[in-house]
């Protein structure tokens, strides 16, 4: 039973209903979290919870347990003028912004068109609405340092690396 506070190193493969690719971390160059802090989908999460060094497992995570339901609401435009003058806006740049002065979700955003002086944006995660299937392997587990803790997520194995 892995508990908050640890930090777990996983390889996974994850893909999507077609069986296509959608990311990969291998052994040689795992994937490291710390548990407990929300910064990995709650469905994979809670099926690693329950794994033991060494194990590999199969897990498959719904859009409501992975990167939530497709919102439409989260599509709109903005005029361009909600942007600083001098950004140089192109498809496909992304932006953090909360929707309302009382959600600090610092939802991310990506620019998916210009037209002339509107702007549409999308705060939808690519990987919402969709079922994921992990193939995952546990590596290690460890105690968290202080300042992981202090940070609320994971170091790399160089210590400090943001
Ligand atoms: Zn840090």
């Amino acid at each position: 039973m892995i508990t908050k506070g640890k930090v777990v190193s996983l390889a996974y493969r994850l893909t999507n209903d077609q069986g296509e690719e959608l990311d990969r971390s291998d052994k040689a160059d795992p994937f490291s979290y710390l548990h407990g802090s929300n910064q990995i989908i709650p469905g994979l999460e809670s099926a690693v919870e329950k794994m033991n060094i060494g194990d590999k497992k199969q897990v498959t995570v719904s859009a409501k347990e992975g990167y939530g339901e497709h919102d439409p609401k989260l599509k709109f435009s903005l005029d361009r003028s909600n942007f600083p003058k001098d950004a140089e806006l192109e498809v496909g740049m992304q932006f953090e912004a909360n929707l309302s002065d009382e959600e600090d979700d610092g939802r991310v955003f990506t620019i998916e068109a210009i037209k002339g002086d509107k702007v549409d944006v999308n705060g939808n995660h690519p990987l919402s609405g969709m079922t994921l299937h992990f193939d995952v392997e546990l590596l290690s587990v460890r105690d968290a340092t202080k300042d992981e803790i202090q940070h609320n997520h994971a170091h790399g194995e160089n210590g400090h690396d943001h």
